[in-house]
Order: C-alpha cells, then sequence, then structure tokens
C-alpha cells in the first residue's frame, strides 16, 4: 500500500516551515518536528480493512492488484479507511470498488500489521452475493478452491497470515 503520506514530507503542514528530525522533549523517539512553529508531526500507522468473501462452494475470492505495491500479485479486497465510515463499511466498500461484489454477514478474522509499512488491516471474513469482477485497482478476480490458494503469488504477508487464519477457522491447513 502507499507509503506514509507524512514519510517524505519535507514542510510543516501548517507553516510551510523546513522539517527536522529531533527527538522532543519527553520523548523516546526521533520525529519530524516543524523548525517554525514547533509542531510534531507524528506517523503513526494507518488502518485499511477488508474482506475475504467465501461463496456457497466453499471458494474464496481474490483480486488480481492492478497497482503498486503488490502489482500483478494476489490479495483480498481491501484498502484504506476514510473518515466517517466504520471498519466494517470500508472493507464492504473496497470489495465494491474492487471486486463489483457485494459482500453481507461480515465476521472479524483478525488484526495484521505491517509494522515497516505503517499499516494495520483489519480483516473480515464474509459472505459473497454474486460472482464479482475485476474493479478499480485491480485487473482480474479470481474464485479459488482452499487447496489452491496462490501462496506464491500473494501481494502481502499480511495476506498470507489473513488466509491461514481463514483455513485454520475451516479446520483447513495450508
Ligand atoms: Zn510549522
Amino acid at each position: 500500500m502507499n507509503a506514509h503520506p507524512h514519510a517524505a514530507s519535507r514542510f510543516c503542514m501548517h507553516c510551510g516551515g523546513r522539517l527536522a528530525r529531533r527527538t522532543p522533549p519527553g520523548d523516546a523517539l526521533e520525529r519530524l518536528v516543524c523548525e517554525g512553529c514547533g509542531f510534531v508531526h507524528y506517523l503513526n500507522p494507518r488502518p485499511t480493512a477488508g474482506v475475504i468473501p467465501e461463496r456457497d462452494d466453499g471458494r474464496l475470492l481474490l483480486v488480481r492488484r492492478a497497482i503498486a505495491p503488490g502489482f500483478g500479485e494476489w490479495a483480498f479486497p481491501g484498502g484504506f479507511m476514510d473518515v466517517g465510515e466504520t471498519a466494517e463499511e470500508a472493507a464492504a466498500r473496497e470489495t465494491r470498488e474492487e471486486a463489483n461484489l457485494r459482500v453481507e454477514a461480515l465476521s472479524l478474522l483478525g488484526v495484521y500489521t505491517r509494522a515497516t509499512a505503517g499499516v494495520v488491516v483489519i480483516v473480515y471474513e464474509g459472505r459473497a452475493l454474486g460472482e464479482g469482477s475485476a474493479g478499480s485497482e485491480t485487473s482480474e478476480v479470481a474464485w479459488f478452491r482452499p487447496d489452491a490458494i496462490p501462496w506464491d503469488a500473494l501481494a502481502f504477508d499480511t495476506t498470507h497470515r489473513a488466509l491461514e487464519a481463514w483455513l485454520r477457522r475451516r479446520g483447513l491447513e495450508r
């Protein structure tokens, strides 16, 4: 997913002053601190939400990503939350956008972190209503049997970990 919006910032979002790496008083870590107004630009992880949709025949849907990172690789639908929506709503919206698919009966599967990327992934499982098709940011959708998940072509380690949890919940193994 995208780099953090502040990670490469050189100027203060408030006064336009130059940012410097400095450890503020009472803090333990270096932060981006404005040399003009002193504002500290904290780099907090950003939450994303996604769904592993399941069909009545036990297959799960993955999308092939048409954007970086993970271009050409498989992931479940998901993306950054917008202000004003719940995690469930964000997960369902991303599934509509990326897979043209509606989902219902969302149930929390797990919460996973890509620490270096500063991303927290909230993953649901849910029942698919329809077949879906490629949407924005995806080139293809496909329904995989649990024993045919493309482990060597998954986009993120969080994709791996969530799919492994999905299998465990069904008494299956990779
Ligand atoms: Zn400033």
